[in-house]
């Protein structure tokens, strides 16, 4: 029997140890803003890495369940929470992750103010960040939807500060039908004989179906097919008293990841709903909540990977191979490296979709900015969502046998990680979503100025060929799109082209900070983390298009 007992990864503060973070932040944040948000973001940084991340290993194994019946028959659908949520709730509120952007205290920044947070939170929170950022969504879709109503009657709630009147809100969409062809949608909307609006029909994945009120699609009777034959409505789950109004819980789904989560279906038997809007184009009038989603869908990829370095980098340094720690060896200094590249390729283009919403939220974009903002939504999603799972995946790999057990908290990271690229419109969804929209060339437009003035700042003679690098990369893509007149050619090479933009935009933003951070900090962090990123495979379209069309292997 050996006596050799490992030492497990621990964390720090999640804030004080994140140096790409606070690099960021001083970089883009008025001096004063960074000044008061200090001691906020320490704060955050100190609960994720111990009491929160602390209650996340002690409570590994407790999972949501739905109680269906109470004692004497009645159908209750109740659903007990984890003590981890409820905590994470207390905490969420408490910060405002979901107030800010409406109080906006802090202006265009507001945005970055609240994802910095969030991207602190999100690893220690069992994904409490997914009914947050439904909230958040349905905050921002009421607001757009002008409906004076329902915004004084839900917004006070979504955005409020106060435990007591906090609510979330679900989002309510997938149905067996489809989650990407919402338009085949079968639930129905039926006036009642007060003029009610009643909804019927089964909603197949609903995440936080604990929340208060839900943003739901509905085909009114006698419209026809389709995303326009929809309407947006507006549903409050509960009557006063507590119980469910038309609505029952059929079971929450034995999912891979996400198993904090309690992710119901739903069938819908006469819930009283509103009107949010007209009563068609209901796709239309939930963009805005989309688009929210897929914000906080990529922070917190970034954060997963986030967490998986910190616990990866903690664990090499305790671990001890072949005489020496393995943060000393030189292949898995560089296996660690890559992750960090890809991480800050990552992070540099989320927090750039972050500020150019503030900046929106804030009435403060021009033209080209609302360009790039729209193409840069499905691209954002799409790209960081693969690499979380990547970087999990690897990560796992760094702790050898210790990363496949689960009660050292690892594989969590994996599984969580995989919902990324597949709820809030999967990667190929997205990526058709990025190409075949009407207002695409200029978008491209804005996208190449973005770039070229990120990489125009750039002196530094040991980034030049990495600048190169990001331009090729973008006109490879370009061309391609040119290029390419079929349009079955086209749709089978969307996710390639887009993948391209992510990664040419990546390795831009990275640059512009590398060079900011080798003028104002002195540090060469970035700069290393630019030209490892650069090497990395980046995806590029290839420029022929026949070469692409695709023989299946079980043809
Ligand atoms: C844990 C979890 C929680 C969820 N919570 C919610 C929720 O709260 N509310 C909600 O509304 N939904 C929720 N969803 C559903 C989720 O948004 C959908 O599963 C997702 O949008 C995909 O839809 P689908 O399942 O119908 O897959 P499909 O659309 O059937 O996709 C199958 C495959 O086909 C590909 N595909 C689809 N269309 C095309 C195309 N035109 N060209 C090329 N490829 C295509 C997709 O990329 C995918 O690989 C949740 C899902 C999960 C896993």
């Amino acid at each position: 029997m050996s006596g050799f007992i490992q030492a497990p990864p621990a964390l720090g503060n999640q804030y004080l140890t994140d140096a790409l973070l606070r690099s960021y932040l001083a970089r883009v944040l008025p001096a004063e803003v960074m000044q008061r948000l200090q001691g906020e973001l320490t704060e955050m940084g100190r609960l994720a890495g111990s009491e929160l991340y602390e209650l996340q290993l002690a409570d590994r194994r407790n999972e949501p369940h739905l109680v269906q019946w109470d004692a004497w028959g009645n159908r209750i659908d109740r659903i007990e929470l984890t003590p981890l949520w409820r905590r994470a709730e207390q905490i969420a509120v408490d910060y405002g992750l979901t107030a800010l952007p409406y109080e906006r205290r802090d202006g265009r920044y507001s945005r970055v103010h609240q994802f910095a947070l969030v991207y602190l939170f999100h690893p220690s929170s069992d994904v409490y960040t997914c009914p947050l950022a439904m909230t958040d969504g349905a905050a921002r879709t009421l607001l757009e939807s002008k409906n004076r109503a329902l915004i004084a009657r839900a917004l006070p709630h979504l955005t409020t500060r106060d435990p007591r009147s906090f609510w979330t809100s679900g989002q309510w969409m997938t149905e067996a039908t489809g989650g990407s062809d919402v338009g085949a949608s079968l639930t129905t909307a039926r006036r009642d004989a007060d003029g009610r609006w009643r909804l019927y029909g089964k909603k197949w994945f609903t995440s936080a179906a604990t929340s208060q009120m839900a943003l739901t699609l509905a085909r009114p009777e006698g419209n026809g097919p389709g995303g326009s034959g929809l309407a947006l409505f507006y549903v409050e789950t509960r009557a006063a008293a507590g119980q469910l109004q038309g609505i029952r819980i059929e079971r929450l789904k034995d999912k891979l990841g996400t198993r904090k989560v309690p992710t119901a279906e739903l069938t819908l038997d006469g819930a009283p709903a509103e009107l949010v809007a007209e009563t068609t184009h209901g796709t239309r009038h939930i963009e805005p909540m989309l688009k929210i989603t897929r914000a906080w869908n990529s922070v917190c990829a970034c954060a997963f990977m986030r967490r998986g370095i910190a616990l990866a980098t903690d664990y090499a340094r305790r671990r001890q191979v072949f005489g020496a720690p393995l943060i000393d060896q030189p292949l898995h200094r560089d296996t660690l490296a890559t992750l960090g590249a890809e991480l800050a390729g990552a992070f540099f283009l989320t927090f750039e979709l972050i500020a150019l919403l503030g900046r929106e939220e804030n009435g403060e974009l021009d033209e080209s900015g609302r360009q790039l903002l729209r193409l840069l939504l499905p691209i954002t999603k799409l790209v960081t969502g693969k690499q979380s799972v990547a970087v999990a995946s690897e990560v796992l790999e760094a702790f050898g046998g210790a990363g496949y057990v689960e009660d050292t908290g690892l594989p969590v990271l994996l599984r969580d990680s995989q919902v990324l690229p597949i709820w809030e419109g999967t990667t190929n969804v997205l990526s058709l979503d990025a190409l075949l929209r009407t207002d695409l060339d200029r978008g491209l437009v804005a996208l190449r100025e973005r770039i070229e003035r990120a990489t125009a700042a750039v002196h530094e003679t040991r980034l030049a060929q990495t600048v190169q690098t990001a331009r090729d990369l973008l006109d490879r893509a370009s061309a391609w799109l040119v290029a390419t007149k079929d349009r079955v050619e086209l749709e089978a090479g969307a996710r390639r082209f887009a993948l391209s933009l992510g990664r040419s935009i990546q390795l831009a933003l990275l640059l512009e900070h590398a060079q900011w951070s080798l003028d104002e900090e002195h540090s060469e962090m970035s700069l290393a983390l630019a030209r490892r990123f650069s090497r990395l495979p980046l995806e590029q379209i290839d420029s022929t298009p026949a070469a692409e069309s695709g023989a299946l292997f079980d043809d």
